[in-house]
């Protein structure tokens, strides 16, 4: 069976509980991009690799570089459209092995600053306006990114 994807990970199939947790911002090289639906932390993004990898030491060095990069290029964004004072980088998969990263902006004094955050408190949801419009900003600027350091 090809080790790149799985059929009973949401990730690969791209099927529930995908669409009901997050939304594609964009794809990239080695990752997919998502916006979470929660977004009591505003900007909370996760990157999700490209190909169905659980563990960091499956990846070869050059894929981990690469996807790595993506990540950093997300954060580099995502701090900047939303004035984070600090990105906290969390990666945990027990239920949802498929390797990714949440990106969760934090703010001085703001929801959850000074302790991992929680998906326990109450969700915050964008209007449908709102997150169509958050995405094609996180999109844009992404993708502009990416593109001046290529
Ligand atoms: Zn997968």
């Amino acid at each position: 069976m090809d080790k790149d994807y799985d059929l009973q990970c949401f990730y690969c199939t791209k099927s529930e509980p995908l669409s009901t947790l997050m939304t594609e911002v964009c794809v990239l090289d080695s990752s997919t991009v998502y916006l979470f639906h929660d977004q009591k932390n505003p900007g909370r993004c996760i990157v999700a690799s490209n190909g169905h990898k659980t563990e960091l030491f499956e990846f070869s060095s050059q894929e981990r570089n690469d996807y790595f990069e993506d990540v950093s290029n997300v954060a580099k964004v995502i701090h900047e459209l939303y004035g984070a004072d600090k990105i906290n980088y969390a990666t945990y998969g027990d239920l949802a092995p498929h390797f990714h990263v949440h990106l969760v902006p934090k703010k001085v004094d703001g929801v959850s600053w000074g302790s991992p955050f929680s998906d326990t408190l109450e969700k915050v949801h964008l209007t449908e306006e709102d997150k169509t419009q958050w995405i094609a900003t996180l999109n844009y600027h992404i993708k502009k990114y990416v593109k001046q350091k290529i």
